[in-house]
């Protein structure tokens, strides 16, 4: 028996069990691999691409896990514009959605790059459900362990990681990019706060029993007035409106939030009254790399798609993969998913490591969603006619990309930050 971070314990090569979930795995060979990477290595820093043992377990669990037990419902949980019961069940047996959270809590005890990786390999699948995944582990279960009291965490984090999915709630028809200009109030009484107003574009909400949701306790004093509460989805007042029709994310329930009088006792309050700006601009940072992930699950998943046929397909008496100019464009495409992979794993390092990552993040977010929207183009583009079809794959992954430019901070507010933190750099 092994004990790592992740505490994977591997019997006869061929099974791997994380924290008490048994995963069939050809160990023998991940570890083949590993050591055959590890030849002829010598100390010193080691390449963004290599994972721990831990790391590579949970990449493959899950990876395995996308393609056998999500795979065959992607069209369906589509057409449905809803997140298959099945799917959702599999997510919490297999500690999916409660990776970072501790064992004691019954999560995966697993570290931020771990979650980085299984959000990527699940995009390669279904982005619908990987943003599922990214909004629990990088959002909320993140801020609930960081800033919950013992007893927020002792309520909570238990059903995040195994029956609960959640939501994080900042967005208002009037606040996007400018988030602190949000409208929900939080008027005080007693020891009680009453919540009114009205969220929008919140993902999962249609399933979601748990709700982080940002609003201004003191409207005058701004954005140092908004605050953080925890908010179960039974709270009398709080009501779900009707799921949003999507160019994308078609099986991601997307709806307005709403909050009529919603009576919450001072306790759900996470973190400091006032301090709920600071939740949403800094875990929103870390919730990035999670974005970045996501978008490069999508390009990945969809070169890996349409390779195979660019080699099959024959004109003018040879694949089409053999004439050099597009030979051209698919080693371009493949050098820009590489760099986006390194911006992204680089970023989540950071995180990991307790350095400052705001500009690594915006520049892995930023750049991941332009490399999807570009992958997916080129590969449609390379399928010719079919490419167009719905019966393949390609179409979905180009419509699924396009909100990596939108959420968690549109392109524009990401180069915004890039600029920022550039400027301040250079004016020392
Ligand atoms: C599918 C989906 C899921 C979502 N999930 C969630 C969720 O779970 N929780 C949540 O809270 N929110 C969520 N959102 C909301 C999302 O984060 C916002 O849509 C996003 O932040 C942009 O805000 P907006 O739509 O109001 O656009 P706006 O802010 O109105 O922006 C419109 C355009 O103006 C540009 N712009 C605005 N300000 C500036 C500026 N200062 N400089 C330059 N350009 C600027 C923007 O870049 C953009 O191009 C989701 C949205 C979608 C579509």
């Amino acid at each position: 028996m092994i004990s790592i971070c992740c505490s994977i314990v591997k019997h006869q090569n061929v099974l791997a069990r994380v924290h008490g979930r048994l995963f069939s795995q050809n160990w023998g060979l991940l570890q083949k691999e590993q050591s055959q990477n590890h030849e002829n290595i010598v100390p010193g820093p080691r390449p963004l691409t290599e994972l721990s043992e831990d790391e590579l377990v949970m990449k493959e669990t899950v990876k395995k896990l996308a393609v056998e037990q999500i795979g065959p419902y992607v069209r369906k949980m589509e057409k449905e514009g809803q997140i298959q019961q099945s799917v959702l069940d599999m997510l919490f047996q297999n500690g999916i959605m409660g990776i970072e959270i501790s064992e004691k809590f019954g999560g995966s005890g697993c570290n931020f790059m771990t979650s980085i990786l299984a959000v990527e390999e699940i995009s390669k699948v279904d982005p619908s459900v990987a943003i599922l995944v990214d909004i629990q582990n990088t959002l909320v279960n993140s801020v609930i362990t960081k800033l919950g009291t013992e007893e927020q965490r002792n309520k909570y984090l238990p059903k995040l990681a195994t029956n609960t999915a959640s939501s994080f709630c900042l967005t208002e028809p009037t606040s996007g990019s400018d988030a602190f200009a949000l409208k929900t109030i939080a008027k005080k009484d007693g020891s009680d706060y009453i919540i009114n107003g009205t969220k929008m574009w919140i993902s999962n909400s249609d399933i979601a029993g748990i709700f982080l949701v940002m609003a201004n306790v003191n409207p005058a004093a701004g954005y140092k007035g908004i605050t953080c509460f925890i908010v179960e989805r039974d709270t009398p007042g709080l009501t779900i409106g009707k799921k949003e029709s999507k160019l994308g994310l078609c099986a991601s329930g997307t709806c307005v939030v709403n909050f009529d009088n919603v009576r919450v006792p001072e306790k759900s309050i996470l973190g400091e009254v006032g301090k709920g700006y600071r939740i949403a601009a800094g875990f929103l940072n870390e919730g990035r790399v999670g974005i970045a992930a996501q978008m490069l699950g999508i390009a990945q998943g969809c070169f890996d798609a349409t390779l195979p046929y660019t080699l099959e397909r024959s004109q003018f008496g040879k694949s089409i993969f053999s004439f050099q100019s597009m030979q051209h464009q698919i080693a371009q495409v493949a050098t820009q998913i590489e760099c986006a992979r390194l911006l992204t794993y680089n970023a989540a390092r950071l995180v990991e490591s307790g350095q400052p990552f705001l500009k690594q993040a915006s520049m892995a977010k930023y750049f991941a969603a332009e490399v999807a929207q570009m992958t997916t183009i080129k590969c449609i583009d390379w399928m010719g006619g079919v490419g167009f079809s719905k019966d393949f794959i390609q179409e979905k992954f180009y419509r699924d990309c396009k909100i990596g430019s939108i959420y968690e901070g549109t392109t524009n507010m990401q180069l915004n930050t890039i600029a920022k933190q550039i400027e301040k750099e250079y004016s020392k």
